[in-house]
């Protein structure tokens, strides 16, 4: 399959620290990628890179016909806005909406009609098994709770492209299967590519290819599909 997002010699230092240190990354549509490595080994700062959030110091990074490390930072937020979607472990829900409006608000910032928007968001909450918490704000839902509406807000743009960081971090056996169904369900049905950083063997198994960071490098699980 063609690759939707290729990134190549990636590096990156915070003051002294090298995070990043010639890494490369490439994922297709539709596939579930598993980023995996001790902790401090550069995951997040991969993951940051390849989002557009944070500029690596060198390299490249091809997101569709696009160099992102060239774009407006307008139409890099355009992209994160209308392409991306993000869920991390302490997923930052706005406190002053209710979690229906949470998880609508991506599509309300896209121009969707209220009414829609909030029957896709609680379509999403239906199949997180979280559809009583739509009229709670996130004070008053539990961590784990918090964590799946941030994860139905994370889809409700349909992404071509997630990222997941640690995103069963906060959340029991079950709930972590409920969330990585809904994750392989949205690759396999919308044709979402899922970068999914974990350090579970038990979530990154729901994946299809397991990389390894390691020093701020990446390499390819041996044997992997
Ligand atoms: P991981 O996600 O694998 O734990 P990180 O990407 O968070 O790794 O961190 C890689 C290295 O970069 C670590 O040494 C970390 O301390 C450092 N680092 C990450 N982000 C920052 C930052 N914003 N400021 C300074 N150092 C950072
Ligand atoms: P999980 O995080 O896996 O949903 P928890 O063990 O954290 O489960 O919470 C169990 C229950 O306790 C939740 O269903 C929720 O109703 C309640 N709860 C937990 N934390 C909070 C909190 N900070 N505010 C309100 N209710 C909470």
């Amino acid at each position: 399959r063609p690759a939707l997002l290729t990134a190549e010699r990636l590096s990156k230092t915070y003051g002294a620290t090298p995070a990043l240190d010639g890494a490369g990354f490439s994922i297709a549509a539709g596939e579930v990628v598993a980023v995996m490595g001790p902790s401090g080994s550069g995951k997040s700062t991969l993951l940051q890179c390849l989002a557009g959030i944070v500029p690596p110091d060198e390299g490249q990074i091809r997101y569709r016909d696009r160099d992102m490390l060239t774009l407006t930072d307008a139409a890099r937020s355009a992209l994160r806005r209308e392409e991306f979607g993000f869920v991390f472990q302490f997923g930052q829900l706005v406190p002053e909406l209710t979690c229906l409006e949470n998880v609508a608000l991506p599509l309300r910032l896209s121009g969707v009609g209220r009414r829609p928007a909030e029957a896709k968001a609680a379509e999403l909450l239906s199949r997180l098994e979280v559809d009583d918490l739509a009229g709670k704000r996130p004070g008053q839902v539990s961590g784990g709770q918090g964590q799946r509406v941030a994860v139905a807000r994370s889809l409700v743009n349909n992404p071509r492209l997630l990222f997941a960081d640690e995103p069963t971090g906060a959340l029991d056996s079950l709930n972590g299967e409920r969330v990585m169904g809904l994750l392989v369900a949205a690759a396999r049905e919308a044709g979402t590519a899922v970068v999914l950083v974990t350090h579970e063997t038990r979530v990154a198994a729901y994946s299809d290819r397991e990389v390894v960071v390691r020093d701020g490098r990446v390499r390819d699980m041996a044997g992997a599909v």
